[in-house]
């Protein structure tokens, strides 16, 4: 029998994934996973039916989101774990960046148009459900779906990506402000991916705020590379989480389950669950 593997961060048709979250889960049981965390940027929706699904493929699941946040002008990713879905702090937080999010399609849109790469809001939004929380991998695709750019990579980084001609911040959240409303809702507020970090300056900011972890396993990066953030971790006694941030077919490099955690740490989250967000389960 295969040890318990359970893969903490990854994104549905609710943002940008490419698979539902019924298809996430019937893959998380092919790629040998126990349990699951689905991370949507901003919303927790897929919640509304995961976690039935999830108990008809015997998989243990653990709400999560991932929050866009900012500090210092400087886009940060906070991952929330085991919260109750039912909090209305963490749904008003949901609401207010799927308000935030509409506008700034609307933006990023008029951007493009100016730089002679016009996208109707009905070419992009058409092709997604009315509850997917748009982002700018959404907009990439239209872009080489219209001929614009040949790949989803090079539309962020030739226009998308902080500080490129067609980037857009939109209205933001202060970390600070997020993690608060995570403990509102009874979770543990989890620094994601500190690998993507350029800037240190911020990341030694973040590592002296009131967070419960850090992502210690991500994606594709290898031992050296994570170690780093795992020995961070332990210095501070945080829970070290880990997840693959798989999109789907989105992200064809990055598989479901490739990053991982073990029971021991899978078990701190479901304990805190069971305490803080027990009525996010059915
Ligand atoms: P948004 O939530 O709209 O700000 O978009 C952020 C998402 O875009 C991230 O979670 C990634 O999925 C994707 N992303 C960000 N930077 C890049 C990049 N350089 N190349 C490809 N995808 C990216
Ligand atoms: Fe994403
Ligand atoms: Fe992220
Ligand atoms: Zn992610």
């Amino acid at each position: 029998m295969q040890d318990f593997r359970a893969d903490l961060h990854c994104h549905s048709t609710f943002s940008d994934g490419s698979k539902t979250p019924k298809e996430i889960v019937l893959q998380a049981k092919r790629n040998g996973l126990s349990g699951l965390s689905i991370t949507d940027h901003d919303t927790i929706d897929a919640y509304e039916t995961a976690f039935s699904i999830a108990a008809d493929h015997s998989l243990d699941l653990i709400p999560g989101v991932e929050f866009s946040a900012e500090h210092r002008g400087h886009s940060v990713h906070i991952l929330g774990y085991s919260f109750s879905t039912k909090s209305l702090f963490i749904q008003q937080l949901c609401q207010k960046h799927f308000q935030r999010r509409i506008r700034r399609y609307k933006a990023i849109l008029e951007l493009l148009a100016r730089e002679s790469m016009p996208i109707s809001e009905q070419e992009l939004t058409e092709q997604y459900p009315s509850h997917t929380n748009i982002g700018r991998p959404h907009i990439a695709l239209v872009m080489v779906k219209k001929g614009y750019v040949k790949s989803l990579e090079e539309a962020f980084f030739r226009f998308l990506a902080e500080g490129k001609s067609c980037y857009v911040k939109g209205e933001s959240f202060s970390v600070e402000e997020t993690i608060r409303v995570i403990h509102e809702g009874g979770g543990l507020a989890i620094i994601a991916h500190p690998h993507l970090m350029k800037r240190r300056d911020i990341l030694k900011d973040l590592l002296d705020m009131n967070f419960d972890g850090i992502e210690g396993y991500y994606a594709n990066f290898g031992i050296e590379e994570n170690k780093r953030w795992i020995d961070i971790g332990k210095k501070k006694k945080w829970i070290i989480t880990g997840g693959s941030d798989s999109h789907g077919n989105i992200k064809p490099q990055i598989t479901l389950g490739c990053s991982w955690v073990g029971e021991s740490t899978f078990h701190i989250l479901k304990q805190h669950l069971m305490r803080h967000g027990k009525d996010s389960l059915p």
